[in-house]
């Protein structure tokens, strides 16, 4: 496969954790270590009935061969379902039910993806045996979970029975859902949908709540086109030997939750550099702040045991993990509401979370810093708070916000990260409506204006350096070359710029 050639890493095995990767040569941050196809790809679980070629909600339309949904002709000869589950659906006759609220999960969506690996299987018995056999599947840990039965009925009774493919076992069945659950990572369908992608070489990589790589998925294209390959990058300079992590979990979590997570839909409990520090590597991600006291901060006493005592810096105030949980989720919760609003209904919800919760958690909270990643990125672009719409005021707050998250972000998501490359976008425009008013209203000089525009044009170039590895059909890969372009124009512009300000 060509795929090998260029890779840049290497598989090794350990009693304790099994299968990890390390990078074979010295790489630098940005640096592609492989690029793969996924074995195969198709709905997540809980998906509404979505069009089976392109994952674009389906009206009515459904196939000529099989009656499950896909918008069109076209789609209805995309590979990755002509090849797969239509000749099964259209072999044993089983036809799509129709739904009530196209909109609902949908069960009969449950049986695609595990099908899809099932026939795969059958396709590439070696890439099989290679790469998927020695994934995780934590049959044992699943077994007497609800998980168990919900597939049993909707994925292995279903296909075995109506869609007659007895000849997949149930415990493979099980085994393929397993494997699906544990190491499956997302992608964005061109709809916006997200669905699930198999990818066997990433999946061997060891979970860290710090990762030090960055996988970027392409877009599906038609026909044989590129369907979804990843790359995967060295997020931060890698030396030869390094093991690379990725996260399976949301990094600006606090480690309760990350924890949480991690035990329920991956079977492990966490306990890397991160989960094992009460501060969060300095970023107070966890950290509460005392009400007993004057500058108090409230910290687990021991971060790996989810039950354990949380005390105060300062006084003898001490609380516990289970309290701690509580106060998240309910804020999590808050957080949740907010995002189903319009954007500028947004902007005023979240800032009065923030105010809210400013006397409970640490200023970098984890809460406080998942706002300010939707904070940071509204003003400017909600109705109502664009650009030019923001006062001063605003605009320094903008300012505020993104440089706590980076400051944050420097440390969870460190390097060639989407999340810092967007950041340092959204704050280079600020910078420079601040400098010109500035300047305008005589509080700066012309060598203090120079020295502003510069910073924003270094945040540009900041920005471009990060993104440049996305695919162009993502949004990041569209802001990339917005930033490349801004950068090289205010770059040779900025002596004009400074002279006619
Ligand atoms: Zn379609
Ligand atoms: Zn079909
Ligand atoms: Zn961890
Ligand atoms: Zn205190």
């Amino acid at each position: 496969m060509d795929e090998d050639k260029t890779k840049k890493f290497l598989v090794k095995k350990n009693d304790t954790v099994g299968r990890f990767a390390v990078v074979s040569e010295n790489l630098k941050a940005g640096d592609l270590i492989f690029t793969e196809k996924p074995f195969a790809y198709g709905p997540k679980t809980d998906s509404p009935p979505l069009c089976l070629g392109c994952y674009n909600p389906v009206d009515k339309n459904l196939c000529s061969k099989c009656g499950w949904p896909v918008c069109c002709t076209e789609c209805e000869n995309i590979p990755s379902h002509k090849d797969y589950e239509c000749q099964v659906f259209s072999n044993a006759r089983v036809k799509f039910q129709p739904v009530d609220d196209p909109s609902a999960i949908c069960l009969q969506y449950e049986c695609i993806t595990p099908l899809r690996v099932l026939l795969a299987k059958e396709k590439y018995p070696e890439r099989w045996e290679k790469e998927i056999i020695p994934m995780e599947a934590h049959l044992k840990e699943r077994r007497d979970k609800p998980i168990w039965k919900f597939n049993q009925v909707n994925i292995v009774e279903y296909l075995r029975g109506p869609c007659k493919c007895d000849r997949f076992s149930e415990e493979l069945i099980h085994t393929v859902c397993g494997i699906l659950d544990v190491n499956a990572f997302e992608a964005r369908a061109p709809s916006g949908y997200l669905i699930r992608c198999l990818y066997p070489n990433l999946a061997i990589l060891s979970h860290n709540c710090v990762s030090n790589i960055v996988h970027a998925i392409e877009c599906q294209g038609t026909g044989d086109q590129d369907d979804f390959s990843v790359h995967v990058r060295a997020a931060v300079d890698l030396a030869k030997d390094t093991e690379i992590f990725s996260s399976y979990t949301y990094s600006l979590w606090p480690t309760l939750i990350r924890r949480d997570f991690l035990r329920e839909s991956k079977y492990f409990e966490c306990k890397c550099e991160r989960c094992s520090d009460k501060t969060e590597l300095g970023t107070h991600m966890s950290s509460l702040k005392c009400n007993k006291c004057d500058n108090g901060i409230i910290l687990s006493t021991d971060p790996l045991d989810d039950k354990c005592e949380w005390k105060c810096t300062h006084c003898n105030f001490s609380t516990n993990a289970v309290a701690v949980k509580k106060v998240f989720s309910t804020i999590q919760a808050e957080i949740e509401t907010v995002e189903m609003m319009s954007d500028s209904e947004g902007i005023e919800a979240r800032e009065t979370i923030f105010r809210k919760y400013r006397s409970v958690l640490h200023p970098k909270n984890a809460y406080m810093t998942i706002l300010r990643v939707a904070l940071s990125q509204l003003y400017g672009k909600a109705e109502g708070y664009t650009m030019e719409d923001l006062p001063d005021l605003i605009l320094e707050r903008k300012v505020e916000l993104c440089e706590q998250l980076l400051e944050v972000l420097d440390v969870v998501e460190p390097g060639y990260s989407r999340i810092r490359g967007i950041t340092y976008y959204e704050l280079h425009s600020p910078l420079l409506i601040l400098a010109r008013n500035q300047y305008a209203a005589g509080m700066i000089n012309k060598e203090q204006l120079r020295r502003r525009l510069q910073q924003a044009i270094d945040c540009l170039g900041e920005s471009a350096k990060i993104l440049k590895g996305e695919p162009s059909c993502t949004l990041e890969g569209q802001l990339y070359q917005v930033a490349r372009q801004a950068h090289e124009q205010l770059s040779s512009n900025i002596d004009m710029l400074v002279e006619t300000a």
